[in-house]
Protein backbone atom coordinates (compact mmCIF):
# COMPACT_ATOMS: atom_id res chain seq x y z
CA UNK A 1 0.00 0.00 0.00
CA UNK A 2 1.11 3.52 -0.67
CA UNK A 3 2.36 6.18 1.32
CA UNK A 4 -0.29 9.04 1.89
CA UNK A 5 2.34 11.76 0.82
CA UNK A 6 3.67 9.67 -2.52
CA UNK A 7 0.34 8.28 -3.49
CA UNK A 8 -1.57 9.91 -6.26
CA UNK A 9 -4.63 9.78 -4.57
CA UNK A 10 -6.17 9.29 -0.91
CA UNK A 11 -9.26 6.97 -0.86
CA UNK A 12 -10.60 7.39 2.87
CA UNK A 13 -12.74 5.33 4.51
CA UNK A 14 -14.64 6.16 7.53
CA UNK A 15 -16.11 3.41 9.57
CA UNK A 16 -17.89 5.30 12.24
CA UNK A 17 -20.34 6.00 9.25
CA UNK A 18 -20.19 2.30 8.20
CA UNK A 19 -21.02 1.45 12.04
CA UNK A 20 -23.99 4.57 11.79
CA UNK A 21 -25.52 3.19 8.47
CA UNK A 22 -25.34 -0.28 10.07
CA UNK A 23 -27.42 1.08 13.13
CA UNK A 24 -29.86 2.66 11.00
CA UNK A 25 -30.72 -0.40 8.74
CA UNK A 26 -31.13 -1.86 11.90
CA UNK A 27 -34.04 0.38 13.18
CA UNK A 28 -35.56 0.49 10.05
CA UNK A 29 -35.37 -3.27 9.68
CA UNK A 30 -37.25 -3.30 13.07
CA UNK A 31 -37.72 -7.07 14.29
CA UNK A 32 -36.23 -8.86 11.76
CA UNK A 33 -32.10 -9.59 12.30
CA UNK A 34 -29.99 -7.66 9.95
CA UNK A 35 -27.12 -9.70 8.44
CA UNK A 36 -24.23 -8.03 5.80
CA UNK A 37 -23.05 -8.41 2.89
CA UNK A 38 -19.68 -8.00 2.30
CA UNK A 39 -18.56 -9.98 -1.11
CA UNK A 40 -16.30 -8.29 -3.14
CA UNK A 41 -13.97 -7.29 -0.45
CA UNK A 42 -16.69 -5.43 1.06
CA UNK A 43 -17.61 -3.84 -2.09
CA UNK A 44 -13.76 -3.11 -2.43
CA UNK A 45 -13.90 -1.20 0.79
CA UNK A 46 -11.59 -4.04 2.61
CA UNK A 47 -13.55 -6.46 4.21
CA UNK A 48 -10.82 -7.31 7.26
CA UNK A 49 -12.06 -3.29 8.82
CA UNK A 50 -15.47 -3.85 7.27
CA UNK A 51 -15.95 -7.37 8.99
CA UNK A 52 -14.28 -6.17 12.14
CA UNK A 53 -16.56 -2.81 12.39
CA UNK A 54 -19.62 -4.67 11.61
CA UNK A 55 -19.32 -7.13 14.44
CA UNK A 56 -18.42 -4.60 16.95
CA UNK A 57 -21.38 -3.08 15.90
CA UNK A 58 -23.36 -5.98 16.81
CA UNK A 59 -23.59 -8.02 13.59
CA UNK A 60 -23.46 -11.72 13.66
CA UNK A 61 -24.62 -12.73 10.05
CA UNK A 62 -22.29 -12.15 6.75
CA UNK A 63 -23.30 -12.89 3.37
CA UNK A 64 -20.22 -13.76 0.97
CA UNK A 65 -20.35 -15.24 -2.87
CA UNK A 66 -17.60 -17.18 -2.84
CA UNK A 67 -16.69 -20.43 -1.00
CA UNK A 68 -13.14 -18.53 -0.40
CA UNK A 69 -14.57 -15.45 0.53
CA UNK A 70 -16.15 -17.37 2.95
CA UNK A 71 -12.54 -19.47 4.31
CA UNK A 72 -11.34 -16.32 4.59
CA UNK A 73 -13.84 -14.64 7.16
CA UNK A 74 -13.76 -17.91 9.13
CA UNK A 75 -10.36 -16.75 10.01
CA UNK A 76 -11.30 -13.97 10.99
CA UNK A 77 -14.82 -14.44 12.67
CA UNK A 78 -14.46 -17.82 14.50
CA UNK A 79 -18.11 -17.57 16.04
CA UNK A 80 -20.06 -15.69 12.73
CA UNK A 81 -22.44 -16.96 10.53
CA UNK A 82 -21.61 -17.02 7.28
CA UNK A 83 -23.87 -17.71 4.44
CA UNK A 84 -22.23 -18.51 0.95
CA UNK A 85 -24.49 -16.83 -2.03
CA UNK A 86 -22.71 -19.04 -5.37
CA UNK A 87 -23.87 -22.14 -4.51
CA UNK A 88 -21.87 -25.03 -3.94
CA UNK A 89 -19.52 -26.61 -6.54
CA UNK A 90 -19.70 -30.10 -6.38
CA UNK A 91 -16.35 -31.66 -4.42
CA UNK A 92 -15.99 -28.64 -1.89
CA UNK A 93 -18.84 -29.68 0.70
CA UNK A 94 -15.90 -31.08 3.05
CA UNK A 95 -14.47 -27.45 2.79
CA UNK A 96 -17.80 -25.94 3.45
CA UNK A 97 -18.46 -28.62 6.28
CA UNK A 98 -14.71 -28.00 7.90
CA UNK A 99 -15.34 -24.26 7.96
CA UNK A 100 -19.46 -24.37 9.27
CA UNK A 101 -20.07 -22.26 6.21
CA UNK A 102 -23.51 -22.34 4.83
CA UNK A 103 -24.27 -23.02 1.84
CA UNK A 104 -27.12 -21.63 -0.29
CA UNK A 105 -28.53 -23.79 -2.21
CA UNK A 106 -29.68 -22.13 -5.63
CA UNK A 107 -31.09 -25.27 -7.41
CA UNK A 108 -32.25 -28.99 -7.39
CA UNK A 109 -28.54 -30.18 -7.98
CA UNK A 110 -27.36 -28.21 -5.35
CA UNK A 111 -29.58 -29.79 -2.85
CA UNK A 112 -29.29 -33.27 -4.13
CA UNK A 113 -25.45 -32.77 -3.09
CA UNK A 114 -25.88 -31.20 0.33
CA UNK A 115 -28.39 -34.06 1.23
CA UNK A 116 -26.44 -36.83 0.16
CA UNK A 117 -22.94 -35.41 1.68
CA UNK A 118 -25.33 -34.92 5.32
CA UNK A 119 -26.41 -38.90 4.72
CA UNK A 120 -22.81 -39.95 3.97
CA UNK A 121 -21.62 -38.47 7.10
CA UNK A 122 -24.50 -39.04 9.35
CA UNK A 123 -24.97 -35.70 9.92
CA UNK A 124 -27.68 -32.63 8.69
CA UNK A 125 -25.84 -29.76 7.67
CA UNK A 126 -27.35 -26.49 8.26
CA UNK A 127 -27.63 -24.79 4.13
CA UNK A 128 -30.25 -22.09 2.76
CA UNK A 129 -32.81 -22.81 0.09
CA UNK A 130 -32.80 -19.95 -2.71
CA UNK A 131 -36.21 -19.39 -4.69
CA UNK A 132 -36.33 -17.52 -7.60
CA UNK A 133 -39.52 -14.68 -7.37
CA UNK A 134 -38.74 -12.66 -10.22
CA UNK A 135 -34.60 -12.50 -10.96
CA UNK A 136 -34.08 -15.98 -12.90
CA UNK A 137 -30.84 -15.72 -11.93
CA UNK A 138 -30.23 -18.43 -9.12
CA UNK A 139 -32.68 -20.16 -7.23
CA UNK A 140 -35.32 -22.82 -7.56
CA UNK A 141 -37.95 -21.71 -9.95
CA UNK A 142 -41.91 -22.09 -8.60
CA UNK A 143 -42.13 -25.66 -10.30
CA UNK A 144 -39.22 -26.65 -8.64
CA UNK A 145 -40.10 -25.30 -5.36
CA UNK A 146 -43.64 -27.09 -5.87
CA UNK A 147 -41.50 -30.24 -6.36
CA UNK A 148 -39.50 -30.45 -3.55
CA UNK A 149 -42.49 -29.11 -1.21
CA UNK A 150 -44.21 -32.22 -2.12
CA UNK A 151 -41.54 -34.38 -2.10
CA UNK A 152 -40.31 -33.73 1.80
CA UNK A 153 -37.38 -36.64 1.71
CA UNK A 154 -35.66 -34.16 -0.79
CA UNK A 155 -34.68 -31.94 2.29
CA UNK A 156 -34.86 -34.74 5.25
CA UNK A 157 -31.11 -34.49 5.20
CA UNK A 158 -30.67 -31.01 5.63
CA UNK A 159 -30.80 -28.70 8.04
CA UNK A 160 -32.83 -25.42 6.64
CA UNK A 161 -31.70 -22.24 8.09
CA UNK A 162 -32.76 -19.79 5.74
CA UNK A 163 -35.40 -19.76 2.82
CA UNK A 164 -34.62 -16.65 0.50
CA UNK A 165 -34.73 -14.63 -2.18
CA UNK A 166 -33.92 -11.34 -3.69
CA UNK A 167 -35.70 -8.45 -5.44
CA UNK A 168 -35.06 -7.24 -8.54
CA UNK A 169 -36.74 -3.84 -8.43
CA UNK A 170 -36.35 -2.70 -4.95
CA UNK A 171 -34.60 0.33 -5.29
CA UNK A 172 -37.48 1.65 -7.48
CA UNK A 173 -40.23 1.89 -4.59
CA UNK A 174 -42.83 2.30 -7.78
CA UNK A 175 -41.72 -0.64 -9.35
CA UNK A 176 -44.50 -3.12 -9.66
CA UNK A 177 -42.70 -6.50 -9.51
CA UNK A 178 -41.56 -5.37 -5.88
CA UNK A 179 -45.11 -6.65 -4.92
CA UNK A 180 -44.75 -9.33 -7.10
CA UNK A 181 -41.90 -10.61 -5.83
CA UNK A 182 -43.46 -10.05 -2.26
CA UNK A 183 -46.59 -12.57 -3.20
CA UNK A 184 -44.27 -15.62 -4.76
CA UNK A 185 -42.47 -14.95 -2.01
CA UNK A 186 -45.41 -15.70 0.17
CA UNK A 187 -46.39 -18.20 -1.45
CA UNK A 188 -42.76 -20.08 -1.81
CA UNK A 189 -42.73 -19.61 1.98
CA UNK A 190 -45.62 -21.42 2.37
CA UNK A 191 -44.61 -24.02 0.46
CA UNK A 192 -41.38 -24.47 2.34
CA UNK A 193 -41.77 -22.78 6.01
CA UNK A 194 -39.03 -24.40 7.98
CA UNK A 195 -36.14 -22.09 8.93
CA UNK A 196 -36.04 -18.67 9.14
CA UNK A 197 -37.40 -16.24 5.94
CA UNK A 198 -35.00 -13.54 4.31
CA UNK A 199 -36.25 -11.27 1.38
CA UNK A 200 -34.66 -7.90 1.76
CA UNK A 201 -31.41 -6.72 0.34
CA UNK A 202 -30.60 -3.00 1.34
CA UNK A 203 -32.74 -1.49 -1.07
CA UNK A 204 -35.65 -3.77 0.68
CA UNK A 205 -35.43 -2.75 4.20
CA UNK A 206 -36.45 0.86 2.70
CA UNK A 207 -39.87 -0.93 0.96
CA UNK A 208 -41.53 -1.04 4.52
CA UNK A 209 -42.27 -4.20 7.02
CA UNK A 210 -43.96 -6.26 4.34
CA UNK A 211 -40.27 -7.16 3.07
CA UNK A 212 -38.42 -7.75 6.29
CA UNK A 213 -39.50 -10.97 7.05
CA UNK A 214 -37.03 -12.04 9.81
CA UNK A 215 -33.60 -11.72 8.79
CA UNK A 216 -32.35 -8.87 6.00
CA UNK A 217 -28.99 -8.82 3.75
CA UNK A 218 -27.86 -4.98 3.48
CA UNK A 219 -24.61 -4.65 1.70
CA UNK A 220 -24.85 -1.34 -0.36
CA UNK A 221 -26.27 1.30 1.45
CA UNK A 222 -23.76 0.14 4.03
CA UNK A 223 -21.22 2.05 2.25
CA UNK A 224 -23.02 4.62 1.35
CA UNK A 225 -24.90 4.04 -1.45
CA UNK A 226 -28.59 5.50 -1.80
CA UNK A 227 -31.60 2.61 -1.01
CA UNK A 228 -33.04 4.67 -3.73
CA UNK A 229 -31.09 7.10 -6.11
CA UNK A 230 -33.99 8.90 -6.99
CA UNK A 231 -34.79 9.75 -3.48
CA UNK A 232 -32.73 11.64 -0.66
CA UNK A 233 -29.89 9.26 0.46
CA UNK A 234 -30.11 8.77 4.10
CA UNK A 235 -26.87 6.93 4.72
CA UNK A 236 -23.60 8.81 5.68
CA UNK A 237 -21.24 8.64 3.27
CA UNK A 238 -18.23 6.21 4.06
CA UNK A 239 -16.06 7.08 0.93
CA UNK A 240 -13.97 10.02 0.27
CA UNK A 241 -11.60 9.86 -2.81
CA UNK A 242 -9.36 12.58 -2.96
CA UNK A 243 -6.81 13.06 -6.05
CA UNK A 244 -3.52 14.98 -6.36
CA UNK A 245 -2.84 18.00 -8.58
CA UNK A 246 0.50 17.41 -10.23
CA UNK A 247 0.36 20.44 -12.50
CA UNK A 248 -1.75 23.23 -14.04
CA UNK A 249 -1.67 25.09 -16.98
CA UNK A 250 -3.52 27.45 -18.59
CA UNK A 251 -4.90 26.99 -22.09
CA UNK A 252 -6.67 29.00 -24.06
CA UNK A 253 -8.82 28.32 -27.67
CA UNK A 254 -8.74 26.77 -29.87
CA UNK A 255 -6.46 23.80 -27.92
CA UNK A 256 -7.72 20.50 -26.54
CA UNK A 257 -7.54 18.67 -23.79
CA UNK A 258 -6.25 15.18 -23.88
CA UNK A 259 -6.61 12.20 -25.47
CA UNK A 260 -9.03 12.18 -28.67
CA UNK A 261 -9.06 15.81 -28.57
CA UNK A 262 -12.48 14.96 -26.57
CA UNK A 263 -12.74 18.88 -24.98
CA UNK A 264 -11.93 21.88 -26.58
CA UNK A 265 -11.12 25.03 -24.83
CA UNK A 266 -13.62 27.90 -26.06
CA UNK A 267 -12.30 30.62 -23.53
CA UNK A 268 -9.03 31.11 -21.49
CA UNK A 269 -9.19 28.31 -19.06
CA UNK A 270 -7.11 26.72 -16.33
CA UNK A 271 -6.60 22.94 -16.30
CA UNK A 272 -4.83 20.94 -13.68
CA UNK A 273 -4.00 17.04 -13.77
CA UNK A 274 -5.05 14.79 -11.45
CA UNK A 275 -2.58 11.68 -10.68
CA UNK A 276 -5.94 9.49 -10.79
CA UNK A 277 -6.93 7.20 -14.45
CA UNK A 278 -8.99 4.33 -15.08
CA UNK A 279 -5.25 2.18 -14.40
CA UNK A 280 -6.45 3.37 -10.25
CA UNK A 281 -10.15 2.27 -10.86
CA UNK A 282 -11.56 5.28 -11.79
CA UNK A 283 -13.97 4.88 -14.11
CA UNK A 284 -13.04 6.35 -17.63
CA UNK A 285 -16.68 7.30 -18.37
CA UNK A 286 -16.49 9.66 -15.85
CA UNK A 287 -14.40 11.60 -18.80
CA UNK A 288 -16.37 14.64 -19.94
CA UNK A 289 -19.38 13.81 -17.21
CA UNK A 290 -18.58 13.76 -13.30
CA UNK A 291 -17.74 16.91 -11.42
CA UNK A 292 -14.65 17.37 -8.85
CA UNK A 293 -14.60 19.45 -6.11
CA UNK A 294 -11.82 21.80 -4.85
CA UNK A 295 -12.41 22.85 -1.18
CA UNK A 296 -15.99 23.29 -2.71
CA UNK A 297 -15.55 24.90 -6.08
CA UNK A 298 -17.32 22.34 -8.71
CA UNK A 299 -14.02 21.53 -11.35
CA UNK A 300 -15.80 19.48 -14.22
CA UNK A 301 -13.86 16.81 -15.30
CA UNK A 302 -13.14 17.86 -18.94
CA UNK A 303 -11.53 15.25 -21.07
CA UNK A 304 -10.86 11.61 -21.74
CA UNK A 305 -9.84 10.20 -18.16
CA UNK A 306 -6.40 8.42 -18.79
CA UNK A 307 -4.53 4.95 -17.74
CA UNK A 308 -2.99 7.23 -14.77
CA UNK A 309 -4.73 10.82 -15.50
CA UNK A 310 -7.12 12.99 -15.57
CA UNK A 311 -8.08 16.53 -15.95
CA UNK A 312 -10.14 18.97 -14.38
CA UNK A 313 -11.41 22.78 -15.29
CA UNK A 314 -10.23 25.06 -12.75
CA UNK A 315 -10.69 28.27 -13.89
CA UNK A 316 -13.44 28.62 -10.95
CA UNK A 317 -11.64 27.89 -8.40
CA UNK A 318 -8.96 30.70 -6.42
CA UNK A 319 -5.24 30.45 -7.75
CA UNK A 320 -4.36 29.28 -4.26
CA UNK A 321 -6.06 26.55 -3.79
CA UNK A 322 -5.38 25.56 -7.40
CA UNK A 323 -1.86 24.72 -7.00
CA UNK A 324 0.55 21.55 -6.89
CA UNK A 325 0.22 19.23 -4.58
CA UNK A 326 -3.17 20.26 -3.55
CA UNK A 327 -6.34 17.14 -3.01
CA UNK A 328 -9.34 17.60 -5.15
CA UNK A 329 -12.18 15.71 -4.54
CA UNK A 330 -13.58 13.10 -6.87
CA UNK A 331 -15.92 11.38 -4.72
CA UNK A 332 -16.19 13.52 -1.47
CA UNK A 333 -19.21 15.78 0.98
CA UNK A 334 -19.86 17.91 -2.17
CA UNK A 335 -19.67 15.11 -4.95
CA UNK A 336 -21.11 11.97 -3.17
CA UNK A 337 -21.11 8.61 -4.71
CA UNK A 338 -23.97 8.27 -5.95
CA UNK A 339 -23.84 11.63 -7.93
CA UNK A 340 -20.22 10.58 -9.23
CA UNK A 341 -22.02 7.60 -10.16
CA UNK A 342 -24.95 8.76 -11.88
CA UNK A 343 -22.57 10.86 -14.21
CA UNK A 344 -20.56 8.38 -15.03
CA UNK A 345 -23.08 6.30 -16.27
CA UNK A 346 -23.08 3.60 -13.67
CA UNK A 347 -24.33 2.82 -10.07
CA UNK A 348 -22.44 3.15 -6.42
CA UNK A 349 -21.82 -0.47 -6.75
CA UNK A 350 -19.50 -0.17 -9.49
CA UNK A 351 -17.92 2.66 -8.53
CA UNK A 352 -17.08 0.86 -5.08
CA UNK A 353 -15.91 -2.24 -6.56
CA UNK A 354 -13.31 -1.11 -9.00
CA UNK A 355 -11.42 1.00 -6.60
CA UNK A 356 -8.03 -0.65 -6.77
CA UNK A 357 -4.69 -1.15 -4.99
CA UNK A 358 -2.84 1.78 -6.16
CA UNK A 359 -5.13 4.57 -3.54
CA UNK A 360 -3.31 5.06 -0.60
CA UNK A 361 -5.91 3.76 1.86
CA UNK A 362 -7.34 5.43 5.60
CA UNK A 363 -9.31 4.32 7.79
CA UNK A 364 -11.15 6.80 10.58
CA UNK A 365 -12.86 5.27 13.52
CA UNK A 366 -13.67 1.93 14.60
CA UNK A 367 -12.40 0.14 17.58
CA UNK A 368 -8.25 0.39 16.58
CA UNK A 369 -5.60 2.44 16.12
CA UNK A 370 -5.35 3.60 12.62
CA UNK A 371 -1.96 4.25 11.92
C1 LIG B 1 -25.39 -8.78 -2.95
C2 LIG B 1 -26.63 -9.38 -2.39
C3 LIG B 1 -27.29 -8.74 -1.34
C4 LIG B 1 -26.96 -7.37 -0.84
O1 LIG B 1 -27.53 -6.45 -1.75
P1 LIG B 1 -27.38 -4.85 -1.62
O2 LIG B 1 -28.18 -4.35 -2.76
O3 LIG B 1 -25.92 -4.57 -1.77
O4 LIG B 1 -27.92 -4.46 -0.30
C5 LIG B 1 -28.37 -9.42 -0.77
N1 LIG B 1 -28.77 -10.63 -1.24
C6 LIG B 1 -28.16 -11.24 -2.28
C7 LIG B 1 -28.66 -12.56 -2.74
C8 LIG B 1 -27.08 -10.62 -2.91
O5 LIG B 1 -26.51 -11.22 -3.95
Amino acid sequence: MSDAATAGAILTIDLQALASNYGLIRSTARDAECGASIKADAYGLGVGRVAETLAEAGCRIFFVAHLDEGTALRRQLPAAEIHVLNGIPSGTERLFAEHRLIPVLNSLGDIAVWAEFGRANGARFAADVHVDTGMSRLGLPPDEVAAIAGDPGRLADIEVVLVMSHLACADEPEHALNRRQLEAFRAARAALPMGRASLANSSGVFLGPDYHFDLVRAGAALYGIAPAPDQPNPMAQVVRLQGKILQVRLVDSPQTVGYGASHRVTRRARIATVAVGYGDGFLRSTGNSAVAVLGDVRVPIVGRVSMDLLTIDVSDAPDAMARVGALVDLIGPHNPLNDVARDAGTIGYEVLTRLGPRYHRRYLGGGRNNA
